[in-house]
């Protein structure tokens, strides 16, 4: 009771500090500038830009230059060439110490952007004030949460710099992981779980884990959606070996790593025939697996994590899988550092906007429609878009994040921004200009002609064929049951249709752009695409499905190449 009482203070306190903070985002602002500058102006690669040691945000803008992540490579790669004892003093005053690696599902491989401690302090800020505002909607109680997090591999840099994913490096901090049981409650699964190296093998004891404690789980979550899709619809093939663990009181022989199996072993005490039958009845009764999640976890309040952008294709699914349950959609941040917090957690998650939070880096963002100079964090204008930079207390100065946003309102003096796309045009061949958020606007309409046929668009990618003349767009699809040639036609007219931009319909129409192409994958292939970026460093837990290959990411293209099934061209045109 007394806990309770107290947390409830300390989620007042903490909306308090975020009001405060956000009504006078310009001055905090130009402090986090300031901070920052002072703390490593005299680095070497701010020291070339000729500060001087002014902090203001004109000379900043006036100085530096804006970067991409290519510019700053060189000076990355010697920070973890240099480790932890040699490398203070290039971008940052501070030792860096530990290499976080982008999911890198854009470019094709990994990244390596720096990781510190103070990326740590606004992650616990961030969920805290993230927390505060979830909790007065959808307060929860003392349950437990099954939390679909996954570390990546984790590699040494030459000069011993521990590198792996931002969340893995988070996962092992323990202020986070306070924080983490603090915001969502305790994770039903033991760190042997979270940490083990074969993510197959998490996945099923996440879920065991669950089960386990079916009736105290209040809430699902996962950093990104993709991992909550992902771990039902495994569900759905494999629930009746979980249903034998829990029969006999043990774990699977399939799981073989041990320190799973004897963290597992400490769950799994005796044989639970009535569970086990519980969990049977429900699986088989259930129509198409609607309402699974209730089903499974009848207490759970509901389901978090990232749903918008990249993830918004997976929300559907979710949805069915929740049945009634509501679904809420987290924070926007990034291995580069965190940019805003979902304050209003009751919106639709397709709607979801983010407040900027002035004091965790120093953001500008770049107009997209005049390309003209990046503009500070309170001069941008409600229904425009813009590309977002970012300043961070971790090295990166005046750096792209590569991601577009539109300004929907304001918070106080902060922009609440809606996420919008990545920044680079997915697929282009000649005046046509497509983006991701277009490939998957065509990709749900033709979706749509799938559904009426009761088959899914489990995941989808694209690429451009230039090999033959004239170039054209392909789509891949993996489709949840095997759909007819009529419909497989109608849904490639149908994609082919819905790419509106000028551009395309014009070349389409004098042939200068060919017929689209759909490619029908055989199931699971996504799956392969999955481990092919889990086995290159990637984590499940911000795996997102590349939207379009491009010529540098070979293996994959392999990959696509090896699992077609089928092949259909567009007659649209
Ligand atoms: P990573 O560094 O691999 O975790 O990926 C970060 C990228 O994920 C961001 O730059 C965005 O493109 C995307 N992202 C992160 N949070 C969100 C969000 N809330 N909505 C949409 N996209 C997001």
């Amino acid at each position: 009771m007394l806990e309770k009482m107290q947390e409830r203070v300390e989620v007042e306190e903490v909306v308090e500090e975020f009001e405060l903070l956000t009504k006078d985002a310009g001055r905090v602002q130009r402090e986090t500038l300031k901070k920052i500058l002072e703390q490593n102006g005299a680095t070497e690669y701010l020291s070339q830009w000729g500060l001087n040691e002014r902090t203001d945000p004109d000379t900043y803008r006036a100085c530096v230059p804006v970067v991409t992540h290519a510019d700053i490579e060189p000076y990355i790669r010697r920070i973890a060439d240099a480790g932890i004892l040699h490398n203070s003093s290039i971008i940052t005053a501070k030792p860096i110490p530990a290499m976080s690696l982008s999911s890198g599902t854009t470019q094709g491989k990994p990244k390596y952007l720096p990781f510190n401690d103070d990326l740590v302090e606004n992650t616990v800020q961030v969920y805290k004030t993230s927390f505060a505002f979830r909790n007065r909607e959808y307060p929860i109680d003392n349950g437990k949460a099954l939390q679909f997090i996954y570390s990546s591999k984790q590699f040494t840099t030459k000069g011993g710099l521990r590198a792996g994913t931002a969340t893995t490096h988070l996962f092992s901090s323990p202020d986070f992981k306070q924080t983490l049981r603090a915001t969502q409650r305790p994770c039903c699964s033991p760190d042997e779980v979270i940490f083990g190296c074969n993510y197959h093998h998490s996945l099923y004891c996440h879920l065991l884990c669950g089960l386990l404690h079916s009736d105290h789980i209040q809430l699902i979550s996962s950093t990104f959606a993709h991992s909550i899709v992902h771990a039902f619809r495994t569900f759905e093939h494999i629930w009746h070996h979980l249903v034998a663990d829990i029969r006999r009181g043990s774990l699977s022989s399939r799981i073989t790593s041990t320190p799973i199996q004897s963290a597992m072993a400490k769950l799994l005490l005796q044989p639970d025939p009535n569970l086990a039958d519980a969990i049977n009845q429900k699986c088989l009764t259930l129509s198409n697996w609607y309402g699974l999640i209730p089903a499974l976890f009848p207490n759970v309040k509901y389901i978090y994590g990232i749903m918008t952008g990249s993830m918004e294709p997976y929300i559907n699914k979710l949805r069915h899988y929740a049945g009634e349950i509501p679904l809420v959609s987290a924070d926007y941040g990034a291995s580069e550092g965190w940019i805003g917090v979902n304050v209003n957690p009751k919106s639709p998650p397709e709607e979801a906007t983010f407040a900027v939070v002035p004091n965790v880096g120093y953001f500008e963002f770049i107009p997209l429609d005049s390309g003209g100079e990046a503009v500070g964090l309170t001069e941008v204008e409600i229904g425009k878009e813009y590309e977002v930079v970012t300043t961070s207390f971790a090295g990166l100065y005046r750096y792209k994040l590569g991601d577009v946003v539109r300004v929907e309102g304001f918070r106080n003096g902060t922009p609440e921004v809606r996420f919008v796309c990545r920044r680079n045009v997915v697929l282009s061949i000649n005046l046509d200009k497509n983006t991701e958020r277009d490939l998957q606007v065509s990709v749900e309409a033709a979706a749509k002609v799938a559904a009426a046929e009761k088959v899914e668009v489990v995941d989808y990618t694209s690429c451009v064929e230039a090999s033959t003349e004239p170039a054209r767009y392909v789509v891949f699809w993996e489709m949840s049951g095997g759909a007819s040639e009529e419909v497989v036609e109608e849904c490639c007219n149908c994609l082919d249709r819905s790419f509106v931009d000028a551009g395309y319909v014009s070349m389409r129409r004098i042939n200068g752009i060919g017929a689209l192409e759909l490619r029908i994958l055989k199931r699971g292939t996504f799956q392969k695409v999955m481990d092919h970026f889990v086995g290159m460093g990637g984590a499940v837990s911000q795996f997102k499905t590349p939207r379009c290959v491009g010529p540098a990411n070979g293996k994959l293209m392999q990959i696509l190449a090896a699992n077609v099934v089928k092949t259909c061209f567009s007659t649209a045109y």
